[in-house]
């Protein structure tokens, strides 16, 4: 090969870097390809190691799947995500069987991948599933008691006062 240079776009990036080499990529894409190697090898010895492999969704919307009509549950997935953030080691290699921490699967997620203790994704993945239908439990109960005031209320066995300091009470 000659040591030629060319000005043709990179065809990793399509950018012009007139020091790249025509059977070459440029210097950026040469550093992203050495990072992507390291990422890899990382996982690969984490996993390799008997940690989980897992994925995640890469901002807390896309980790959206606590939620309760009428209620916000902002709080609670945004302590999930931190959750995931504190605890994988991120990989950003887009390796083969991962597995869901937190997330469902939408066309335009974007992934973090990483490792964690299999303990601690088992304890995550627990904690997800059983928070939904905790939230659901907790707004139906809150439902099935609004209804069992007003038919209290109609039926003349609370006052109109009771059933507003009932009412108050829930607000708290
Ligand atoms: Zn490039």
């Amino acid at each position: 090969m000659s040591g030629g240079r060319t000005t043709k776009p990179c065809p990793g990036c399509g950018k012009v870097d007139r020091f790249r080499k025509p059977d070459e990529v440029c210097r950026d894409c040469k550093e992203a390809l050495v990072e992507a190697a390291r990422y890899r090898k990382l996982a690969q010895e984490r996993t390799a190691a008997g940690e989980a492999y897992v994925r995640y969704g890469a901002a807390v919307h896309w980790n959206k799947t606590v939620h309760v009509h009428g209620v916000d549950t902002d709080p609670v997935n945004l302590a999930l995500f931190d959750l995931a953030q504190a605890v994988v080691v991120r990989s950003e290699w887009q390796g083969k069987n991962s597995q869901l921490l937190l997330g469902e699967y939408h066309y335009d997620v974007r992934w973090v991948y990483g490792n964690c203790p299999v303990p601690v994704a088992e304890a995550i993945i627990r904690l997800h599933k059983t928070l939904q239908p905790l939230l659901d439990a907790t707004y139906n109960a809150g439902v099935l008691r609004g209804a069992d005031l007003l038919r209290r209320l109609n039926a003349g066995e609370l006052s109109p006062v009771e059933f507003a300091e009932a009412k108050e009470k829930c607000r708290k």
